[in-house]
């Protein structure tokens, strides 16, 4: 805008009612907000990052789109920006971005997410799993000391699938068959005593199934603390790791003072409790919710939107290094 223009635009205000002048205030806040995304999405870009497409560094500045800066690839032609590729790719409304980072650190539904924001539901659910997408697979790489490691179970939910595999079951409902019927999706939490916890879907609870998921997260020196089921010990034995199982069967809580399953059982129970406020979340998005409650977890009481907002870009080490500040 020329400066001329400016000037005669800000006369205006003096014109506004109350009302319109709050109308102002609340687009411009909106505008903030779309500033500090557009900053945090081009920080730490490099001066030519590469094309997204051919993995060329050959590019040129090509213009703007979305506020965005776009670039121009000398390879191979297309045009690209800072998010392409990535999972938040072509949404739109910037400025509403943080305020729905807070609805999900709130745990509220995508129904109410939607009306917080202002947005379709529709957008809510795409804004929602993309938000988790990255979020969803980002597990800590090894654990130390003593770990603990148990599974849990969660209720098998077709919620929002048209055609379901099988009756549809009251909401929230029971499992016709207790224990680990096929009702009921395992999932493997294990956590070490500095806090650091994975946890990941597994297709069954034999040793083929928990071992490739749980001794990849293992350095080789731990002591595992599991629950004592055989299938553990077997696996332990097999990796070669110490093992010291609890005989929770038995009545037994506590080896030697230390070796238990307390931290990731406690850790589980937060998970269900924070899970509840979803109303049961379907199958086929129980990762996205895991990655995102782990997250929740690491960044206690730290978490902020525009944290989990920086998360959901994927850039991990600008996350850790805003905690550490
Ligand atoms: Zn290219």
């Amino acid at each position: 805008m020329k400066s001329t223009e400016f000037k005669a635009w800000m006369e205006l205000i003096e014109r506004m009612s109350r009302n319109q002048r709050d109308k102002l205030r609340k687009r411009l806040e909106g505008k903030e907000n779309t500033d500090e995304v557009i900053g945090l999405i081009e920080r730490n870009q490099e001066d030519k990052p590469a094309c997204p497409y051919c993995r060329a560094n050959n590019l040129y500045r090509w213009g703007k789109a979305s506020e965005l800066q776009r670039y121009r690839c000398r390879q191979c032609n297309r045009t690209f920006n800072a998010l392409t590729g990535t999972p938040l790719a072509r949404l739109r409304h910037k400025d509403k971005w943080f305020e729905y980072e807070q609805t999900m650190i709130e745990g509220l539904s995508i129904r109410k997410s939607a009306d917080n924001c202002g947005i379709a539901k529709n957008t809510s659910f795409k804004w929602r799993h993309r938000f988790l997408q990255i979020p969803a697979t980002h597990q800590p790489s090894k654990m130390n000391g003593i770990v603990e490691a148990d599974e849990t179970y969660f209720l098998e939910s077709f919620k929002g699938q048209r055609r379901l595999p099988r009756s549809a079951r009251k909401r929230g409902g029971k499992a016709v068959k207790k224990g680990t019927s096929k009702e009921q999706v395992p999932v493997l939490v294990v956590r070490d005593r500095q806090g650091e916890t994975a946890n990941c879907i597994l297709h069954g609870t034999s040793a083929q199934q928990i071992e490739p998921v749980l001794i990849p997260l293992l350095n080789k020196d731990v002591i595992l603390c599991t629950d004592g089921l055989p299938t553990y010990k077997q696996i332990a034995r097999q990796a070669n790791i110490v093992h010291r199982p609890v005989n929770i069967a038995a009545g037994q809580r506590v080896i030697n003072n230390i070796y238990h399953i307390q931290n990731v059982n406690a850790y589980d129970s937060r998970l269900k409790q924070w899970m509840r406020k979803f109303n049961g979340v379907a199958t086929r998005y129980l990762r996205s919710y895991l990655g995102w409650h782990r997250m929740f977890d690491r960044l206690g009481q730290s978490i902020t939107p525009i944290l989990c907002f920086i998360a959901s870009l994927g850039k991990t080490r600008q996350v850790q290094q805003l905690i550490v500040t």
